[in-house]
């Protein structure tokens, strides 16, 4: 039920934007080409307790945990995995406690602090298996009306009908899948998912909220965003995802959608959205929630971002990349 639809992406589309940036690159000949640096990351642990008032906890909900609680605790891991392997960057958080923060409020911060990346976390679910059998039959009674005005009759009769009962099972699906945001279907060798039934309602009861940021200005904006940073995602979410098949997780792939992940559109940096595993389905619901889990998935996700920053920093001309063939 759930689709899996794996964007692919040939390596030569890689080398061609290489490439063209090479030939493109600021034409002021005397001065070298000097790549972008990437020095800030941001953070965002999705959710956040209060967000519905009071202090209860928000977004998807296994057997006995809630996302935001998850989110945090990658979140905080992955902050401190990138401190430790990668020293020299900066990251921060956009949700640093168990406290709701606003998405708008999410994506100013990223902007305002010069993110290079944007890594948001969640954690992914299914609704159950719905079954509906018959278990037996019962009888059942009814009238049939006859006649008209003072000579219309009811007579009372019965019939034998199938006595039915609803199970529930647990849904199968699990893994992990990395999100892009794409504003209009970029191209025919990336397939575009519109919609995913089940997944994102969370993250769609949030983009709702966030409404005023759905003027003809901000959408305009975010369309220029996405065009500027849609390569650059889909590789740092292509290399997340190959992190997690290395790590041994059921990876899902990389996705593109327009819908519910309203804070990487509003962000003027590559973005991505991890769901790092399925709530739903428990052994995922205890691995997400288990210290060992939680490491994994930051060691993955810092991974792809160290070999995204020294891709990023040290380009090489295609035709270098091909000799390295061995
Ligand atoms: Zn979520």
């Amino acid at each position: 039920m759930m689709r899996r639809i794996y964007v692919l992406f040939p390596l030569a589309m890689f080398l061609g934007l290489l490439f063209t940036s090479f030939c493109y690159s600021p034409s002021n000949s005397t001065k070298p080409y000097k790549p972008k640096q990437i020095k800030t990351i941001i953070v965002d642990a999705g959710h956040g307790h209060g967000r519905h008032g009071g202090n209860g906890p928000d977004g998807a909900r296994g057997e006995y945990s809630v996302e935001d609680d998850i989110t945090l605790g990658v979140a905080k891991k992955l902050v401190a995995e990138i401190k430790n392997q990668i020293p020299d960057i900066r990251v921060l958080e956009t949700r640093p406690t168990d406290d709701y923060v606003q998405l708008k409020d999410r994506a100013n911060f990223a902007n305002q602090n010069n993110g290079d990346l944007f890594i948001s976390i969640h954690v992914n679910s299914a609704p159950k298996l719905r079954e509906v059998k018959i278990i037996g039959h019962h009888k059942e009674t009814y009238y049939v009306y006859s006649g008209k005005g003072k000579k219309k009759k009811k007579t009372k009769k019965s019939r034998t009908v199938p006595t039915y009962k609803t199970y529930y099972y647990p849904n199968p699906a699990n893994g992990t899948e990395t999100y892009v945001f794409a504003s209009h279907k970029t191209d025919d060798k990336t397939e575009f998912i519109t919609e995913n039934g089940d997944n994102f309602m969370n993250e769609q009861d949030d983009s709702t909220m966030v409404s005023d940021y759905k003027s003809p200005e901000l959408l305009a904006q975010a369309a220029l965003w996405t065009k500027k940073f849609f390569f650059n995602s889909i590789k740092l979410a292509t290399h997340v995802e190959d992190q997690f098949n290395i790590s041994g997780r059921v990876s899902r792939g990389v996705k593109q959608r327009r819908v519910g992940i309203w804070v990487l559109q509003a962000t003027a940096m590559p973005s991505i959205l991890v769901e790092t595993g399925y709530i739903s389905y428990r052994q995922e619901e205890d691995y997400l929630n288990s210290e060992k889990g939680q490491q994994d998935i930051a060691e993955s996700v810092t991974n792809a971002i160290k070999w995204y920053k020294e891709q990023q920093e040290n380009p090489r001309p295609a035709g270098e990349q091909s000799n390295n063939k061995k």
